[in-house]
This record gives C-alpha cells, sequence and structure tokens, in this order.
C-alpha cells in the first residue's frame, strides 16, 4: 500500500480533461454496432471501430476513441491546461 499521499506526480494518472468543454460529451458505448472513430490513427488508412463498452468522445456527428481525442488536443492528461495554453494555442478544429 502506497502511503506517501505527498508525492507532487501521481503516476498512471488515467483522468483526462475535455480542454475545450462546450459541446462535447463523454459515452460508453453500449452496442455492437458498427460505428467507427472519426480520426484514423497515424500510419494506418482505415477509420477504426469503437468497441462495445469503448469510451468515447462525442460533437455532433463527430465520436472519437480517447486515443485520438488526446492526439487531436480535445482531452488532455493536463489538469491545469486551461492554465498551461496560451490564446495562440487554442485552434479550431478542423
Ligand atoms: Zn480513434
Amino acid at each position: 500500500m502506497n502511503r506517501d499521499d505527498s508525492a507532487p506526480e501521481v503516476r498512471n494518472d488515467a483522468r483526462l480533461y475535455a480542454a475545450s468543454p462546450e459541446g462535447w460529451a463523454a459515452h460508453i458505448k453500449q452496442s455492437w454496432d458498427k460505428e467507427y472513430c472519426f480520426s484514423k490513427h497515424p500510419g494506418e488508412d482505415y477509420f477504426h471501430l469503437l468497441m462495445s463498452g469503448e469510451i468515447f468522445v462525442q460533437h455532433g456527428d463527430e465520436k472519437y476513441c480517447l486515443t485520438c481525442a488526446v492526439r487531436h488536443g480535445i482531452l488532455t492528461t493536463d489538469r491545469l491546461n486551461w492554465q498551461h495554453r496560451t490564446n495562440s494555442d487554442r485552434k479550431p478544429l478542423v
């Protein structure tokens, strides 16, 4: 059991934060219907399936797996992301 509560960095912190949460929602895929991530993984030329039980984020018709959402900056592991960004960092989604 780890009793070191004073550790400044929490390792293996699985929390994710939406950098600009307006319009985004997180879901757990409930069905086995074929639904695809809106993005492709680097080096892959196909859209990958979202699995039943997979957590994904959605904005309108766009659905992203968490890996792609983090890669696109939709989600971040930076808990204080709003303090660390400047206006020039805010890029519109394409
Ligand atoms: Zn994806």
